[in-house]
């Protein structure tokens, strides 16, 4: 018979599994090999920085959901925030010359929070919807420039920005493009600056002023006379926490400024405080004309994002007559912007951006390095609370794993046997705690690395 929970008020954890299976599709997920797996683990509760299972099993929250709890998990205030205004006004639309308290004021938040000049936050749901949104600010801003052939937008190999069709075409890992219809017109890629796999000889300063030049030459291929904007995470993250060497983004803000083009700085995962500042551009000293913001305005608490406008492309596409014909249904969204608030001041109140980058941000880099003594550990890069574990067989020649993953992905499974959730992206694994992880917290997450790569050598 198949499993059914209708009539179930304390289902057990087979059957949960056994439903999942027969009724909910996976994001990114191979199904066949889930079902071999017996189905997925099932995620109960949360408190700071630790899952429960259904099972009891306790598990280090290693990459903070999907890189965006950024303060923990059971935060008794974000749940009482939302409450409050899903009784005052659960919804409402900013279409129609209307708007709310508690999006105006998250919108005045961000503003302040925000790099000199990002005054303005046109909100989505999501990451994905957010770059979409940017997309369509940039070819406007060049339409109204008297510029409309300039649609060509220039992102980057490994970059992840998203999974609708238009962000998934900015998404630069050839995964992503298996279903056909990706890349869209109009979307190129120009190298990414990843030292450990591309950089052969060179230094990584070297390396990152070429990395630099191939986006010139990407553009100077396309014509700069087409081209709309370049887009960029800070630091790319679901690629495989590629931190760029120093000369990188000072050499990429000159080339976007020789040839007039946009620059749209996805801060999705590097924004609110996971690189020791607010945004990963303050980190790396970028001067976007648009932002990108999600996961962490919320902490992931409900789907919130926004792209931050810089006046001098705010004043171009919104100030002058005619509409943006562009949005969503819950752009704005009243709960989700009162809860984005709260968890920004809460995060103010508590400084735990400044002990992100002042102390436990360095102590979780200085405690990470401490493996690059085991036999299979290659590099260990990263800024603050953000980092990448890169496995090999091959420390001085840096070749890639035979078969891709080959050792990461049991490494990954390992840690979650013992307690301990990471992703395994190619040959390394990634990591982006909650911002409020402990001392005690991050060296149980390093032990239990470490034993899990010990597991590999029998
Ligand atoms: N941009 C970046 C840099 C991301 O990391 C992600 C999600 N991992 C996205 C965009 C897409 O966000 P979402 O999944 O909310 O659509």
């Amino acid at each position: 018979p198949r499993p059914d929970l209708r009539n179930d008020p304390s289902p057990s954890t087979a059957t949960l599994k056994a439903v999942d299976l027969a009724h909910h599709l996976h994001p990114f997920t191979d199904h066949q090999e889930l079902r071999g797996d017996g189905g997925a683990r099932v995620i109960a509760s949360g408190k700071g920085c630790y899952l429960t299972d259904t099972e009891g099993a306790r598990l280090l929250d290693g990459m903070g959901g999907l890189w965006c709890v950024n303060i923990g998990y059971g935060r008794p205030e974000l749940a009482e925030v939302a409450a409050r205004q899903m009784q005052e006004l659960p919804y409402y639309n900013s279409f129609f010359k209307t708007t709310m308290p508690a999006t105006v004021q998250l919108a005045e938040d961000l503003a302040a929070l925000t790099p000199e000049g990002l005054n303005r936050a046109f909100f989505s749901n999501s990451g994905s919807e957010a770059n979409d949104t940017n997309i369509r600010i940039a070819r406007m801003y060049w339409q109204k420039q008297g510029q409309p052939d300039r649609t060509v937008i220039v992102s980057r190999n490994l970059a992840y920005h998203g999974s609708t069709i238009a962000a998934a075409s900015l998404t630069g890992l050839a995964s992503m493009h298996d279903i056909p219809g990706i890349p869209i017109p109009d979307i190129v890629h120009a190298p990414a600056p990843f030292w450990w796999a591309n950089g052969g000889d060179m230094s990584p300063e070297e390396f990152g002023l070429q990395a630099a030049r191939g986006l010139e030459e990407t553009i100077l291929a396309v014509g700069p006379e087409r081209v709309a904007a370049f887009i960029g995470e800070p630091v790319q993250g679901a690629g495989g926490v590629i931190v760029p060497p120093s000369t990188y983004w000072p050499e990429v803000q000159r080339i976007c400024r020789k040839y007039g083009i946009l620059l749209i700085v996805d801060e999705v995962i590097c924004g609110f405080g996971r690189t020791g500042r607010w945004f990963g551009s303050q980190t790396f000293d970028i001067a976007p004309d648009i932002m990108t913001v999600a996961k962490g305005m919320s902490s992931g608490y409900l789907p919130i994002s926004a792209s931050i406008v810089h006046d001098r492309v705010a004043e171009v596409v919104f100030d002058g007559p005619g509409r943006f014909p562009h949005g969503y249904t819950y752009s704005g969204h009243p709960v989700a912007a009162a809860v984005a608030r709260e968890n920004i001041a809460i995060m103010k109140r508590e400084g735990v951006v400044e002990r992100v980058g002042g102390d436990i941000g360095p102590y979780f880099q200085e405690r990470l390095a401490t493996l690059l003594d085991h036999e299979l550990v290659g590099e260990v890069r990263g800024v603050s609370l953000m980092a990448a574990v890169e496995l090999t067989r091959d420390k001085k020649g840096r070749s890639a794993v035979e078969p891709l993953g080959g050792l990461a992905t049991p490494v990954r499974n390992a840690c979650f046997e013992n307690g301990l959730t990471t992703r395994a992206v190619r040959d390394c694994l990634v990591f982006s705690p909650p911002l409020v992880i402990s001392r005690a917290e991050v060296d149980e997450l390093v032990s239990i690395l470490r034993r899990s790569l010990d597991q590999q050598l029998k």
